[in-house]
């Protein structure tokens, strides 16, 4: 495993946008956890078996061939499926379906993996927790229910979708209660992550905050020798 910084924490948070932001500036890869899931439960979705069938879809998961390329977008099998994925309905869909056992099992190599390939910045609910328990770096953003909301109705906005702000707080809500209630790797702060409530904050703030968070354990490469060097890393650029 090659240096990995952890991203994890609610919808909303800002996870994407800034461990995005800030891969691409280090020359980084990017994993987008979330995304994975998506695709199992959109697979799910299309093929008719149901979400609380935790047998049938840790079977259906163990055998997609899902990926995600350098430029963060999703693939099951060779069908690029990123457009389908952000629906409130394959949200709600993901996290029914992200709760089984079977389908976080089946999921653990395929996210293992592209720390392989280089350094990286992966985010999700469980990726200090469960897949990078030895991660350089683990930060754990956080916002309000209502701040949460509020951005994802500027996202739907932005696409022409007009919403209802109380509906998409409920909808964050029950999806935040049903993250951190499962039995298998709930969303949970521990105290080796670094937390920071992106409430106040601008995108620009967070990034920044992020940013130096990397540099501080850069500069401290000597006595945390796992993020040593870490600035002169990058993906290797092929043969
Ligand atoms: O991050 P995003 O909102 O795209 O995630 C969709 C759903 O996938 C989450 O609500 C959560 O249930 C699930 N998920 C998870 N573990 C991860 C990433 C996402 O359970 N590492």
């Amino acid at each position: 495993m090659g240096i990995v910084v952890t991203v994890d924490g609610p919808a909303g948070a800002g996870k994407s946008t800034v461990a995005k932001k800030l891969a691409k500036e280090l020359g980084w890869r990017y994993l987008d956890t979330g995304a994975l899931y998506r695709a199992v439960a959109l697979t799910a979705l299309d093929r008719g078996l149901p979400t609380h069938d935790g047998e049938g879809l840790g079977a259906l998961t163990a055998t997609l061939a899902i990926r995600q390329d350098e430029e963060g977008r999703t693939f099951v099998g060779d069908d690029d499926v990123s457009s389908e994925l952000r629906t409130e309905r394959v949200s709600q869909a993901a996290s029914q379906v992200s709760a089984h056992p079977s389908v976080r099992r089946a999921l653990v190599d395929v996210q293992r993996r592209v720390a392989d390939d280089g350094p990286l910045i992966c985010e999700g609910r469980d990726m200090g927790t469960v897949i990078f328990p030895d991660a350089a770096l683990k930060v754990f953003l956080d916002a309000s229910p209502r701040t949460r909301a509020e951005r994802r109705r500027d996202d739907l906005q932005a696409r022409g979708e007009d919403v209802d702000l109380d509906e998409l707080v409920s909808q964050i809500e029950e999806r935040d209660h049903r993250d951190a209630n499962r039995d298998t790797a709930p969303l949970l702060q521990q105290d080796d992550q670094i937390a920071i409530d992106t409430s106040e904050m601008s995108i620009e703030r967070v990034l920044e905050r992020l940013r130096e968070l990397v540099v501080e354990r850069c500069e401290n490469g000597g006595t945390d020798n796992r993020l040593g060097n870490c600035l002169d890393s990058r993906i290797p650029s092929g043969p």
